[in-house]
C-alpha cells in the first residue's frame, strides 16, 4: 500500500516520496490515519518499526492546518528519553516539515550542554520542541519556553523515560500543559507505570499494536557465544577480524569498560571509539556522526547512550556485558536489523552471567544454543562450573589458582 491513501497533504507526500520509502510501515499505516483525525493513541511499537514518522507526519499535517501565527507559539511537544534521540527525531521532524509553505521553526533541546545557546535560539519562538524533560523544565523556569499553547505531546519511548528517571519530571511538565490537547504515546513496551502514566494521559485514545506477524518481526538472527569473562576482548577481537564486519556496536556496562575495550581495540588497531553519558556532547555527536558514515569500525557503549540510535545498515550487536534486564535486551538488538534489513545480535556469556542470561531468555521467550568458538574454549564451563579453584567469582584462574588447583 503506498503512503496516498492515508489522508497526508500534498505538501507532506511530497516530503515522504524524497525520501523514497516504499510504503508505510504497519505502525505508519495503522496510527497515521487516527492521529490525523485528531484522536489520542497508544501505540506499542519497537525503535525500528518506523514510529517517528508515525507521530511526525499528522504532527506535521496539524500544523499545516494551523498556520504559523507570528510570533511563533510553541504548539507540538515531543518528549524523548535521550540526546541523540531528540536530535534524530528533531532532524526527521524538520526533513518532512521542509516542504510545508509556512516554515517551521523546529527546536531541538537537551541536557549537558550549555543551556544559554538554546535560550538563545529559543527567542521569537518556536513551533515545534522535540526535548528531554530535565532541559525542557529548565527552559521553562528560566522563561524561554512557555507550554501553555501546546495542542500536540507526543511521548516517545515512554518506558525508557521511566527506566531513566523522569517520572517527576514527566509529572511536572504535564502540568503545565493545557488540557484540551493531543496526545501520541509510543512506548515498545508496557509495564505497570507506564500503563498508570497512558491511562492517566490518554482520552479515549486508539490502540496502535503490529501485528506480530512474521515480515513485521524484525530479521535478526540471535546468537549466544559461552567465553570465559577474562577472554572477551579477546574474543571480540577475533570475532571482528575474523568475520570482516564492517561496524559493530557493543554494549558494555560502565562507562570504564567502554573506556578500556575502546583502548584495547584501538591498540589491536581496531578503529573504536567509547559512547557514554559522561563524554562531552561534541565527542558523542562526532563519535556517532563518524560511525554512521563507516569511519568508525567499533562503538562501544553503554545502555544510556545507546538507545534509540538509529545507525541504517547496522550489521551486529554485541552484548559484551549483558543487559541488566530483558528489556534492556530487546532495545539493544533493535540496534540492528532496522526497517527490514538483517543482522546479528550476539551475547558474551560466561559461567557468572549464565544464570542471568537464562533468565533474559525466559522472559524473550527465547532458547538459544551456547555456542563455542574455537581457541576461546571456557576453561570454566557454562552450565558445570568446576568446583572453586579459590580465584575470585568470574575471573579466569591466574597462574596460583591453576596451581592450586593441581596440589589438590
Ligand atoms: P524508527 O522506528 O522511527 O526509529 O525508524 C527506524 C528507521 O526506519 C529509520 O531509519 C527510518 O528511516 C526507517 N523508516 C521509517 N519509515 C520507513 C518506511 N515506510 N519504509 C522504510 N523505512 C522506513
Amino acid at each position: 500500500m503506498p503512503f496516498s491513501p492515508l489522508g497526508l497533504s500534498p505538501a507532506l507526500l511530497r516530503a515522504l516520496s524524497a525520501k523514497a520509502y516504499p510504503a508505510p510501515t504497519p505502525i505508519q499505516a495503522a496510527a497515521i490515519p487516527v492521529a490525523l483525525q485528531g484522536r489520542d493513541v497508544l501505540a506499542r511499537a519497537q525503535t525500528g518499526s518506523g514510529k517517528t514518522i508515525a507521530f511526525a507526519l499528522p504532527l506535521l499535517q496539524q500544523l499545516e492546518n494551523a498556520p504559523t501565527a507570528k510570533p511563533r507559539r510553541l504548539r507540538a511537544l515531543v518528549l524523548v528519553p535521550t540526546r541523540e534521540l531528540a536530535t534524530q527525531v528533531g532532524e526527521e521532524i524538520r526533513s518532512l516539515g521542509a516542504q510545508l509553505a509556512h516554515a517551521l521553526k523546529v527546536s531541538i533541546v537537551f541536557g549537558g550542554v550549555s543551556i544559554n545557546p538554546q535560550m538563545m535560539r529559543l527567542r521569537g519562538g518556536t513551533d515545534v520542541v522535540v526535548a528531554t524533560p530535565g532541559r525542557l523544565l529548565d527552559l521553562v523556569a528560566h522563561n524561554a519556553l512557555d507550554l501553555s499553547g501546546v495542542t500536540t505531546l507526543v511521548l516517545d519511548e515512554a518506558d525508557r523515560l521511566f527506566d531513566l528517571g523522569f517520572a517527576e519530571e514527566l509529572t511536572c511538565i504535564l502540568a503545565l500543559l493545557p488540557a484540551q490537547r493531543q496526545n501520541l504515546f509510543f512506548s515498545a513496551t508496557f509495564p505497570p507505570a507506564v500503563q498508570a502514566l497512558a491511562h492517566k494521559l490518554l482520552h479515549d485514545p486508539v490502540r496502535v499494536t503490529v501485528p506480530s506477524e512474521p515480515q513485521t518481526q524484525p530479521d535478526i538472527a540471535q546468537r549466544a557465544i559461552c567465553v570465559d569473562a577474562g577472554r572477551r576482548t579477546q574474543l571480540l577481537r577475533h570475532l571482528i577480524q575474523q568475520n570482516h564486519w564492517s561496524r559493530v556496536l557493543v554494549f558494555v556496562a560502565t562507562k570504564h569498560a567502554a573506556e578500556m575495550i575502546a583502548d584495547k581495540l584501538r591498540k589491536a588497531r581496531i578503529n573504536a571509539e567509547p559512547f557514554h553519558g559522561e563524554l562531552s556532547q561534541g565527542k558523542r555527536t562526532q563519535v556517532l556522526a563518524d560511525f554512521k558514515a563507516s569511519r568508525l569500525k567499533v562503538v562501544v557503549a553503554t545502555d544510556v547512550a545507546a538507545r534509540g540510535l538509529d545507525i541504517a545498515l547496522l550489521p551486529v550487536v554485541v552484548n559484551y556485558d549483558l543487559p541488566r534486564s530483558a528489556l534492556d535486551y530487546t532495545h539493544r538488538i533493535g540496534c540492528t536489523g532496522r526497517a527490514g534489513e538483517s543482522g546479528v545480535a550476539l551475547s558474551f556469556v560466561s559461567v557468572d552471567s549464565e544464570a542471568h542470561f537464562r533468565l533474559i531468555e525466559k522472559r524473550q521467550q527465547l532458547k538459544l544454543t551456547l555456542e563455542q568458538v574455537e581457541g576461546f574454549e571456557p576453561l570454566q564451563t557454562v552450565g558445570a562450573a568446576p568446583p572453586s579453584t579459590g580465584g575470585i567469582k568470574g575471573k579466569r584462574p591466574s597462574k596460583k589458582d591453576k596451581l592450586r588447583a593441581a596440589a589438590l
